[in-house]
């Protein structure tokens, strides 16, 4: 199961996951960063690495953050041009 990052990253961003990931599957994004479901090899070595607590493997990931985990997939989606405003 990939892991996922949630809401405490949003505007703290300071990318500490990133340093330590092996695979390179965690991006940047305008609001928080983004684990990529398909690259992620759930090492477990971002987790102690955040200071806000914000990274779940998908199996335990808080009920009020759930949304989370398509919210980390919807990233690496291409958006079709018709849900575009
Ligand atoms: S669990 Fe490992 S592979 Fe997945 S995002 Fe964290 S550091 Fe990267
Ligand atoms: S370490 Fe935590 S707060 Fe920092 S960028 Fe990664 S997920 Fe966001």
């Amino acid at each position: 199961m990939a892991y996922v990052i949630a809401e405490p990253c949003i505007n703290v961003k300071d990318k500490s996951c990133l340093a330590v990931c092996p695979v390179n599957c965690i991006y940047e994004g305008p609001d928080m960063l983004y684990i990529n479901p398909d690259e992620c090899v759930s090492c477990d070595l971002c987790v102690p690495e955040c200071p806000v607590d914000a990274i779940f493997n998908e199996d335990d990931i808080p009920e009020k953050w759930k949304h989370f985990t398509e919210i980390n997939k919807n990233f690496f989606k291409p958006k079709p041009a018709t849900e575009q405003t």
